[in-house]
């Protein structure tokens, strides 16, 4: 029988050499800024969230963006190093992440025009689609000043005891808009020719080299592919790559485009691994390690592109978020058992550009690891009976279990996963697949005994004896009253998504909220009755008009037209443009391929009557009729909780949780944080 024990991921977690130091493996928890920065008791809250990331084995991990000067904060409480106090009081988090024996260096981001401040600097006086403020041009002067400033906050983070820099040259931020012709018309040193337009982030690695000293690590974000008109094409990439090594680069990171650009990066519309032609045309343009970045969420998927030499390194900043110990479980084999960053962007990158710290929809531990280090590490067991395994009721089950509880999970249906198997019907949504084999395994592993095809009726509740009972039966679709809602050509989109029940090739959606996106959606790809199938890079590239011939300025070409099954209609009585409720920074996509499939949408309606012509309505106060084949209702939720006033008649007092509590914007993000602090507080 053979001794040696079995290498998981091995060029994943084989160490990489960069420039002084040796990293431990080859994954990056890439740069998030996560607005725990602004908020009381950040940097204790910073350090244990970070703590917590080098514990679980990420092999470098890059912080937030701290500004070099005012001038380049994100908004006004952004974070800012410009002074030795704010440097020593940064301390404690380099300190914490060496404690578990990481790696930590700092982002250096200069906002220039993106910033949310009175008066945005820029490259020129070039104003940004995404920021109604208006930039001013940088004076010849200030730019040498802006290097001055960047190598100062260098200099500040080696004095925190950080173990090197990031500086950030991508996602259209300062350094980029001076790299492009699209932001930069200056006619100074810093204008005009390509070696020109690359003279600040040049200046800044050469000076910021020779100030740190030959350990500190310097890493350099490219922008691999700016995805904006305007934008450089590849060899000019290649060069300034070049030309940051020639100045002292220890490791390029990749960015992918701009934040106005209009195709989507990192959101679960995009393809795994689909930028990863971007990072392997810089590998090829120099000799210090390169890092991969976006859609990548699996040791699988970021094992392969490394084997193939596309790049050295991963760089992931959401599946740390979505599970700090994902190195640690891959390196043990144990792949299947991490929380799979989904791609949502609902609790992270919604919340932070919705001025609130980030945290993750399917762990609700991230970034508040302060507050849920204060409960007692071991409960006292209970036997505890948990009704309905949609995501609520599982977050409960899993996280009682993990606590020592005896926990037996009912489940009227066939499966686990309620709402969640709707959303995993959804083509783009198929990462929910892995959230439901994250709570398979869960609750297998930790001995849940798990009842499907079993409605928990109150007396047998009472008669199991449990010492806590808790009701998480979900929501059911609500029925608007509109006469003639009981005709054939009426589905719920529960039916639908589930197969139940089909569409014909005309249909009206009612109720253009979340789901009814995901209806229509679903309406207009083609979908195999086995489940969508996730759509190819290539698909994607074509789709969203993105161009890998290294002479395309920006990487763009025009998008190709595409073809829908189905003519669809989505409606909504309210008179605002369809759509407001959908997260802010993926809603934008799902509309726009909505669009290009042919969706149209009708606010401000009143649904009249359905018969066989169709469904009857007046559009802000004119009669219309619509001849569809089907009628789709997504028309919000009611809950399902009778099973509570059953147990509560018995005299017990149950706890509610989810949908069942509450089914007003119930979402998976709401259900798993309920669900989760429930499990913890039994
Ligand atoms: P929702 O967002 O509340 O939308 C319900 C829709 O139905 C609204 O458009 C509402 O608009 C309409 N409606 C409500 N009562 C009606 C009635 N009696 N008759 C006719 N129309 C009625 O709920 P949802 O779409 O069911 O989604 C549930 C939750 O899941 C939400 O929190 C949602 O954000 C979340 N979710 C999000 C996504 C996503 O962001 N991609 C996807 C799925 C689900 P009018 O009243 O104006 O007609
Ligand atoms: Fe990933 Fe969604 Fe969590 Fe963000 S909130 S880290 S996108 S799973």
């Amino acid at each position: 029988m053979s001794t040696e024990a079995t290498v998981f991921f091995p060029t994943l977690l084989s160490t990489l050499k960069v420039g002084a130091h040796t990293l431990g493996n080859r994954t990056l928890m890439g740069s998030m800024h996560t607005r725990l920065e602004s908020l009381d008791r950040s940097i204790d809250r910073l350090s244990l969230f970070y703590a917590e990331r080098a514990r679980g084995g990420a092999g470098l991990i890059v912080t937030g963006g701290y500004a070099p000067c005012q001038d380049g904060l994100l908004d006004e409480t952004g974070p800012l190093l410009v002074t030795t106090e704010q440097a020593d009081a940064l301390k404690p988090i380099p300190q914490a992440v060496h404690a578990e024996g990481g790696k930590i260096i700092l982002q250096i981001l200069h906002t220039g025009r993106y910033a949310k401040v009175a008066r945005p600097v820029g490259a020129s006086e070039i104003p940004s689609p995404i920021n109604p403020r208006a930039p001013r041009a940088l004076s010849t002067a200030e730019v040498w000043q802006t290097i001055e400033d960047y190598v100062r906050c260098a200099e500040l983070a080696q004095r925190a005891g950080f173990d090197g820099v990031e500086i950030m040259g991508s996602e259209g931020y300062l350094l980029n808009q001076f790299t492009v012709t699209r932001t930069n018309k200056r006619g100074d040193e810093f204008g005009g020719s390509m070696e020109n337009r690359h003279r600040l982030p040049v200046e800044i690695v050469r000076r910021t080299r020779a100030r740190v000293g030959p350990e500190f690590l310097l890493m350099f974000r490219v922008s691999a592919l700016d995805l904006v008109e305007g934008g450089a094409p590849a060899d000019e990439i290649a060069h300034l790559a070049q030309a940051v090594q020639a100045a002292g680069a220890d490791i390029i990171n990749t960015g992918i485009g701009w934040h106005e650009a209009r195709i989507p990066t990192i959101a679960y519309v995009v393809p795994r691994a689909a930028w990863r032609f971007a990072a392997a045309r810089i590998k090829k343009a120099v000799t210090i390690p390169v890092i991969v970045s976006n859609r990548i969420n699996t040791p699988e998927v970021a094992e392969d592109i490394l084997a193939s030499g596309d790049a050295d390194m991963v760089s992931m900043a959401r599946p740390f978020l979505a599970d700090a110990d994902f190195v640690r479980k891959a390196a043990e084999g144990r792949a299947d058992e991490i929380n799979t960053c989904i791609a949502c962007n609902q609790a992270c990158l919604d919340y932070i550009f919705s001025e609130r710290p980030a945290t993750c929809l399917v762990n609700p531990r991230a970034g508040r690891e302060l507050e849920f280090s204060l409960l007692p590490p071991r409960a006292v067991p209970r036997t505890v009976a948990v009704i309905g395994a949609g995501a609520a009721g599982l977050a409960c089950a899993l996280t009682a279990a993990e606590r020592g509880h005896a926990v037996t999970l009912f489940e009227a249906g066939p499966e686990i996963g309620g709402q969640l198997n709707l959303a995993r019907a959804v083509p783009g949504k198929q990462e929910f697949n892995e959230l439901l084999r994250y709570f398979k395994q869960g609750v297998a592993r930790h001995g849940v005994t798990l009842k499907l095809n079993t409605r928990a009726d109150a007396p047998a509740l009472v008669n199991g004896h449990y010492d806590r009972i808790v009701v998480a039966t979900g929501v059911r679709p609500r029925t608007p009253q509109i006469p003639g809602i009981a005709h054939p050509k009426v589905v719920s989109y529960a039916d639908l998504l589930s197969g139940r029940a089909q569409a014909g090739r005309k249909v009206a959606v009612i109720g253009a909220g979340g789901i009814g996106f995901d209806v229509a959606t679903f309406l207009l790809h083609e979908t195999p009755p086995d489940g969508p199938r996730p759509q190819t890079v290539a698909q994607f590239q074509s789709e969203w008009g993105v161009d890998t011939s290294p002479t395309a300025a920006g990487g763009l070409k025009p998008m190709q037209s595409v073809s829908s099954p189905r003519e669809v209609t989505l409606l909504q009585r309210k008179p605002e443009k369809p759509g407001r409720s959908l997260g802010m920074t993926t809603g934008w996509a799902i509309k726009a391929e909505l669009a290009r499939r042919g969706l149209r949408t009708l606010s401000g309606c009143s649904y009249e009557r359905i018969d066989d012509a169709g469904l009857h309505l007046s559009v802000n106060g004119v009669p219309q009729t619509l001849e569809v084949d089907t009628i789709v209702l997504c028309a919000g939720q009611d809950s399902e909780n009778a099973l509570l006033a059953e147990l509560r008649a018995l005299g017990l007092t149950p706890d509610l949780i989810g949908g069942a509590e509450l089914a007003t914007e119930l979402d998976a993000l709401r259900a798993i944080d309920q669900g989760t602090r429930l499990g913890l507080a039994l």
